[in-house]
């Protein structure tokens, strides 16, 4: 069952963290529906790749609701290496904006450029090597927590496994069940709480050790010390990678080196949270209510 999970997993697992992470299981059938139209493997793979990504005058609305665009003419770019927080209100296409990264849809119009290259005309396959997602509510599949680690990179031996375990802070769980990296979890295994969940997704994505890293924080899910934990591991995650992070806390927008303010499928303010707390404007109407409905 594992070698089917994993299969299954290897076809969904970063549009299946989206889904998650935006809250609905039922549009993991829209990707399935939209598989056909997209190549799954073949074109460019850029290497060295930097991890400059653009957004040109992206205009986009989901297949089943074409009347409702979500983004308009989007413009945004992220240098390599950077940080770039991205906050908005609820259904602002905050997550749309990594579904898009992540080439899970193409724009109706303008285009996204890797390196200063169209996405389009990237490799799929290889695209989705590059980008490490860890989701607000990390999808895990049936097996070991050593596979589930070990799936960010799959010829990964087990020394490396357990380096990166501990770079993400799990190790120490993890080795306080009786089977340690060998207990299931999944559906007939134990249950792992969110901020444990998390720190596995975590490990995954140091093993995987992308250029381009899309975080979606988690809120609430998180006591706080698993939110220490997890924040501690994410950020020596984040360290020269080009970072894209829907923020949901004050914390983590104080850490990016830019800041992003979505809404109505366009930004309407950038900049450091410093100089963006001295404008009158959503930023900080949406930091005095804390983010609360991001
Ligand atoms: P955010 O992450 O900022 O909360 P999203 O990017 O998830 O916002 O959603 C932006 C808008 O697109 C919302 O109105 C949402 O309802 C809609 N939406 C998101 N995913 C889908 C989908 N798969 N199909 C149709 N509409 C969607
Ligand atoms: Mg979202």
């Amino acid at each position: 069952t594992t070698l089917v999970s994993m299969s299954v997993s290897g076809l969904t697992d970063l549009w299946a963290d989206f889904m998650r992470a935006s809250g609905s299981a039922e549009r993991v059938f829209d990707l399935l529906d939209r598989k056909p139209g997209m190549p799954i493997s073949g074109g460019e793979r850029i290497d060295p790749l930097q991890g400059h990504v653009e957004f040109q005058s992206v205009r986009f609305a989901y297949p089943t609701r074409l009347d409702a665009p979500v983004l308009k003419d989007l413009n945004l770019a992220i240098q390599p290496g950077e940080v770039v927080a991205i906050v908005g209100p609820s259904g602002a296409g905050k997550s749309t904006i990594a579904g898009l990264l992540a080439r899970m849809y193409d724009p109706q119009g303008g285009s996204l450029l890797l390196d200063g290259r169209d996405l389009r005309t990237v490799d799929p396959e290889w695209l989705r090597q590059q980008i490490g997602v860890v989701a607000q509510e990390p999808m895990l599949f049936s097996g070991s927590i050593f596979d589930n680690i070990r799936y960010g990179r799959l010829d990964a031996t087990e020394a490396e496994v357990e380096a990166a375990a501990r770079a993400a802070n799990a190790h120490d769980f993890v080795c306080r069940f009786p089977d340690g990296y060998r207990t299931s979890v999944g559906e007939r295994g134990v249950q792992l709480s969110g901020g444990q969940k998390q720190r596995v997704a975590i490990a995954r994505a140091i093993l995987k050790d992308p250029r381009l890293l899309v975080l979606d924080e988690a809120t609430s899910a998180l006591d706080a010390e698993s939110e220490h934990l997890v924040k501690d591991a994410l950020e020596r995650l984040m360290r020269g990678r080009t970072t894209l992070i829907i923020a949901h806390r004050l914390s983590t927008v104080l850490g990016a080196d830019r800041v992003l303010v979505l809404e109505g499928g366009q930004v309407v303010q950038s900049g450091s949270h410093a100089s963006l707390m001295e404008q009158e404007g959503l930023y900080r109407r949406l930091v005095e209510r804390q983010f609360a409905a991001a």
